[in-house]
């Protein structure tokens, strides 16, 4: 799952109970169990695949590891591809080496205090010459365009989720509308819901893009304090606060600034490649239409200092759990009655650094997006025990929900619909397939139980230590396995699910 500070579990929890007996009918699919998951989690997970960071010898075990089970399962290659089972993925690696930010206001030089902004540039070296700023707000209108003419400036933009719209992409994907839209730089004002000292962390440290110019970033990205934002106000005359304030109106389309920045930035640039791993299960009657189930299988590699006693993140939940399951998930699909429909699966690359391998997937499908009924993301699902309820991430579709609601309910699972679930629908790869339209859900228990996640999320989560062992409770991880099998036939089968728009309520 994708690292972002933990949103504070507000609600509280009512169920909605639907519970009838768990019965698998006769000649059904055999259940999944927790030996089957534990055994390629233990793999998977094993310090021989280095943490699974993409680009590394990790990846190349973990693809072998994945195929080899797809094989087995008696899954296909993607028909016609280029490099059967992959889909390669072009990156970019960035090391900032150095940086200097310096302001004028009405030509004047200005002093900032020093640790107030930090910056890096996207290519080994740029240079910004008195690049007017203006303060764009978060950067978007009501409708999630770009709110203003940034083209050939510095925008500054405000960092957490516009007030007015709760679909509205997150800084990292305004920034990169905003370098779409021609800003030669963005500067986004850090709030107090990250530490500043974590963000310049993260801006002096290596990152990772897409090599996609539809995907760039800004020549110039970084952050401006709050402290150092206000300051920069001030001495343009202008009130800081009072700027932020008429920002959370829809219709607010920025503030020419009387402020100049001169930016130069040195980087050590590093492409590679990694790969998205596919497979598909032709349907015995298909329509044209598929169901595609996916999930993660990089993670963070080699993450601890040198001298630590254990340095690999082998993200054992996080998600060798998720790809376990897409592995018997698929191998219960292809051996049963075969589904009308055609299934896809997907192992995504990069979802850690930012969805980059679904983003990829989005933008240059193996199939018609729009041919996708649905699309299930399994990530992060070995938190919780048998018999947690189900929570859905991605509701909102009366058919898709009702759908859910009574596959899970003749699986004799309790429904959670208590919404909770909705403040992971950004931190992860389903958001990337959402973005382009496509119906995306991820369904099960683990997004249910916020107490059980929160103790995972602040503790072994994107460390070494979520690694496998007897600990890592797998009951809730095989329920939700055997959800999945059921969701994949419900949504393959064309005479139970119509697969067209009017059904999904969305034209
Ligand atoms: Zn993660």
């Amino acid at each position: 799952m994708r690292n972002r500070l933990f949103p504070a579990a507000a609600a509280a929890l009512f169920l909605t109970a639907l519970a009838v007996p768990a019965a698998h009918a006769k000649g059904g699919d055999a259940p999944v169990t927790e030996a089957e998951l534990a055994g390629h989690i233990r793999i998977l997970a094993s310090d021989a695949f280095e943490g699974r960071a993409p680009g590394t010898g990790g990846e190349d075990r973990t693809i072998a590891y994945i195929v080899g089970e797809w094989v087995k399962a008696g899954l296909e290659p993607v028909p016609g591809s280029a490099t059967p089972w992959l889909q390669p993925v072009p990156f970019v690696e960035s090391e900032p080496l150095t940086s200097r930010a310096t302001f004028k206001v009405r030509g004047r030089d200005i002093r900032l205090e020093e640790d107030g902004v930090i910056v890096a540039g996207r290519d080994p070296s740029v240079s910004l010459r008195d690049a007017p700023a203006v303060f764009v707000g978060y950067g978007v209108d009501g409708a999630g365009h770009v709110n203003t003419d940034v083209r050939g400036k510095l925008a500054i933009m405000l960092y957490g989720n516009a007030p007015f719209g709760a679909k509205l992409p997150g800084y990292r994907e305004r920034r990169r509308m905003l370098a779409n839209a021609g800003a030669a730089g963005v500067l986004v004002i850090a709030g107090d819901a990250i530490p500043w000292a974590r963000l310049r962390d993260a801006v002096a440290g290596k990152t990772v893009r897409l090599a996609d110019p539809a995907e760039a970033p800004p020549s110039v990205s970084g952050f401006l304090s709050l402290e150092a934002a206000d300051a920069l106000f001030a001495r343009a005359g202008q009130d800081g606060a009072a700027a932020r304030e008429a920002a959370k109106a829809a219709g607010y389309r920025g503030a020419e600034l009387p402020v100049t920045a001169d930016i130069e930035t040195t980087a050590r640039i590093r492409p590679f490649a990694s790969n998205n791993v596919i497979a598909k299960l032709p349907g015995a009657r298909p329509d044209g239409k598929a169901v595609l189930f996916l999930g993660h299988w990089d993670h963070l590699g080699i993450c601890g200092e040198e001298g630590d006693a254990d340095r690999i993140c082998n993200g054992a939940v996080d998600n060798a759990s998720g790809i376990a399951v897409l592995i018997e998930v698929a191998k219960r699909l292809a051996s049963g009655p075969r589904p009308d429909r055609d299934i896809y699966f997907m192992a995504t690359t990069a979802e850690e650094k930012g969805l980059l391998g679904a983003t990829w997937f989005a933008d240059h499908p193996v199939l018609p997006l729009e041919d996708i009924t649905v699309a299930l993301n399994i990530d992060t699902i070995a938190i919780s025990p048998r018999g947690t309820p189900v929570a859905t991430i991605g509701r909102g579709r009366p058919a898709y929900d009702a759908m859910v609601r009574s596959v899970a309910a003749k699986l004799g699972r309790k429904v959670d619909a208590d919404g909770e679930a909705d403040a992971f629908a950004q931190r992860q790869d389903g958001w990337a397939l959402g973005a382009k339209g496509v119906p995306s859900l991820m369904v099960g228990g683990s997004f249910s139980d916020m107490p059980l996640l929160e103790a995972f999320l602040g503790s072994d989560y994107h460390g070494p230590a979520d690694e496998f062992s007897d600990k890592v409770p797998l009951g809730g991880a095989a329920e939700d396995a055997d959800l999945h099998v059921a969701l994949g036939r419900a949504f393959a089968d064309t005479k139970r699910w119509t697969g067209t728009a009017d059904q999904s309520g969305v034209p």
